[in-house]
């Protein structure tokens, strides 16, 4: 088994999941069917809208059920904007590309970047001075998925409602480690696969109740917001999965963060000039960003792989093309920093051996990445 340091990206199924999903995949599962089986069904998605209503403290008619975090944040962006009168869009500058490529399509959006600190939390005085009174909406995350930095959640649930403008949240990377009750947001983006539920199930926290536009058109399901027929065996794994780490947080965060913290002094160690971005206290508790000088993230990644360590070099999604990281440019570290960094990100079922793994691996495969890196430069110049 290899030892997995990315839970950022996706994290293992949990057991109760998994069992959950069992008990109801085989169906027959139509909730809107009207015989005993729909009827069974419908009880099944009911019974996950009502555990997932209280683990974010909404009420049930405040859940839409969506194929993940994505789909969750375009729904919002989309139907938010289009009840807007203005077309001025604000927009954090190290959203995941969920929201930056959908606000940027947004028709007519006159979008606003709102700059983040050094260490990646969005400044907030910024917003404060670039949103007025009837802005379309504000796009900005709970905590960031590459370097894990938490924003100041409660100044700018503050400063929205004192411009009146809806706040849109993508809390996707939080509810494995924290609880979305303390995010006060217009609306909210969660996905079950990051918190060890299954890949194609998440849902969006309307605050408030149901006032967005049909997303998808016909049968009218979810409160006819998004037609189509509703994944019941992964609404209910996915309300599983959350109970169970709501359930466990107070064993299992602190356990997280002392391997995390294990693993940061062990690269320190190992690699005595790279660099950590974003700290304590103002960071996620399962993630750890690192810069090694003189490395090409995909060839260290690679190495790392190869020794049976797997990370990410950041934004999953955009694996398998290299490109600075749109996140670290805008904490302002500069390309070559932006080219050469991981995340190693760790979750309910990491290990002390799954760091040790890491860590036996790491210097030798940032040495060779060096090499690597080196020889390709040679070859460029020549
Ligand atoms: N938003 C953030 C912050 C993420 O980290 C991700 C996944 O990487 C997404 C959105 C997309 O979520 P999903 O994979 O459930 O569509």
């Amino acid at each position: 088994m290899p030892a997995y340091l990315d839970y950022a990206a996706t994290a293992p199924l949990r057991s109760a999941a998994r069992e959950a999903w069992l008990a109801h995949a085989d169906g027959p599962a139509n909730p809107a069917s009207l015989h005993r089986s729909g009827r069974a069904a419908s009880q099944v998605l009911e019974d996950a809208r009502e555990r997932i209503a209280r683990l974010a403290g909404a009420a049930r008619r405040e859940i839409v059920f969506t194929s993940g975090g994505t789909e969750a944040d375009v729904m919002a962006l989309r139907g938010l904007y289009s009840r807007a009168r203005s077309s001025r869009v604000l927009v954090g500058a190290t959203e995941h590309k969920a929201v930056l490529d959908t606000v940027r399509a947004l028709p007519g959006a006159e979008v606003v970047v709102i700059p983040v600190q050094a260490d990646g939390a969005l400044r907030c005085d910024a917003l404060a001075a670039l949103i007025a009174p009837g802005a379309a909406l504000v796009a900005v995350m709970a905590a960031n998925n590459e370097v894990g930095t938490v924003n100041d959640l409660a100044e700018i649930g503050r400063i929205c409602r004192t411009a009146a403008v809806p706040w849109h949240c993508d809390a996707v990377q939080w509810p494995a480690t924290r609880s979305v009750q303390d995010i006060p947001a217009d609306t909210i983006a969660v996905s079950a696969h990051k918190l060890g539920g299954p890949v194609g199930a998440g849902a969006l926290i309307l605050r408030g109740g149901p006032d967005l536009p049909v997303y998808t058109h016909g049968g009218g399901q979810e409160g006819g917001i998004r037609s189509g027929t509703v994944d019941v065996a992964g609404a209910a794994a996915f309300a599983a999965a959350w109970e169970d780490a709501e359930r466990r947080r107070e064993e299992e965060v602190p356990r997280i963060r002392q391997l995390r913290d294990r693993l940061a002094a062990g690269v320190h160690r190992e690699v005595p000039d790279a660099v950590v971005r974003a700290a304590d206290p103002n960071r996620l508790d399962s993630h750890l960003h690192v810069t090694f000088p003189g490395c090409e993230s995909d060839l260290l990644l690679m190495q790392l792989d190869a020794a049976g360590v797997e990370v990410s070099t950041g934004a999953a999604c955009s694996v398998g093309i290299p490109q600075p990281s749109h996140v670290l440019l805008a904490m302002g570290a500069g390309e070559a920093a932006a080219r050469g960094s991981l995340r190693f990100s760790l979750g309910w079922a990491s290990s002390v051996a799954d760091v040790e793994a890491a860590l036996a691996a790491l210097a030798p495969a940032v040495a060779r990445a060096r090499r690597a890196g080196a020889a390709t430069a040679a070859v460029r110049v020549s």
